[in-house]
């Protein structure tokens, strides 16, 4: 049960600014297991997005090592990094980050398109997966004809087509009003409970208490990394 799907070893992460040179992540260690449902905290600016995107295969560390599912993906060549990406990880955006002109449909079966499947085959999982997150009637639909709500499932949906192993979500819920989060919440539960490992972004305590270890940030070093006893469900 604790095998590890994510084991960071000192990273770092620095960005050029001007003449500068910007240090977000100071070093961190880290390790995940298969299976863990983690929200990570800290105030704006503490590097929990540069981190995410270095766990989701969307840039890699300056110095460090990362292993992810026993790979080592932290000097990745580009191309490499995303079919990794494609592969592994399912990423869900506070802005949904959805196609605007293309159905809901379509949106979620992108992934699917990338890693080579045809069309029958996309059109089947991704109606699989919009019935997942409750949205069998909203297929054809275009984002801006669906809710918040609704368009973070089909972000959602998107993020499980290609049946990844991690879920990463970077203030999934930023976007959304109290009852539309509480919703979403329980679909990572459920999505948890299916046995995925789920990883979020958040700054409101209401939505850290879902998750059953809480890790904080504070300017690019883990200040705190704690069991949650009592999960919310
Ligand atoms: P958080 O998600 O915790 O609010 P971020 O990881 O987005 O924080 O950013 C942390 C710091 O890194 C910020 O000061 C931000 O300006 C800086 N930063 C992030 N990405 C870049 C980039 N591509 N280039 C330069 N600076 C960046
Ligand atoms: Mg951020």
């Amino acid at each position: 049960m604790s095998e590890p799907i994510i084991e960071i070893k000192g990273i770092t992460r620095n960005f050029p600014l001007g003449s500068e040179i910007v240090k977000v992540l100071k070093g961190i260690d880290l390790n995940i297991n298969k299976g863990e449902y983690v929200a990570l905290m800290g105030p704006s600016g503490s590097g929990k997005s540069t981190l995410m995107n270095i766990l989701g295969c969307l840039d890699t560390p300056t110095g460090g090592n990362y292993i992810l599912n026993g790979k080592d993906v932290s000097r990745m060549a580009d191309d490499e990094l995303a079919a990794i990406r494609n592969k592994e990880i399912g990423f869900v955006f506070q802005t949904f980050n959805l196609m605007p002109r293309t159905t809901a449909l379509d949106n979620v079966a992108l992934p699917m398109v990338y890693a080579g499947y045809k069309k029958p085959e996309r059109n089947a999982r991704a109606t699989e997966v919009l019935t997942q997150v409750g949205l069998q009637d909203r297929m054809d639909h275009k984002p801006n004809q669906l809710s918040g709500g609704q368009r973070q499932r089909v972000a959602v949906a998107r993020a499980l087509v290609n049946h990844p192993s991690i879920i990463l979500a970077d203030e999934p819920t930023g976007n959304l009003d109290s009852k539309t989060s509480v919703e979403i919440m329980k679909l990572f539960g459920e999505i948890h409970a299916n046995g995925n490992t789920v990883i979020l972004v958040t700054h409101e305590e209401d939505i850290a208490a879902y998750a059953h270890r809480v890790i904080r940030l504070r300017d690019g070093i883990i200040e705190s990394d704690n069991v949650n006893p009592n999960p919310h469900k």
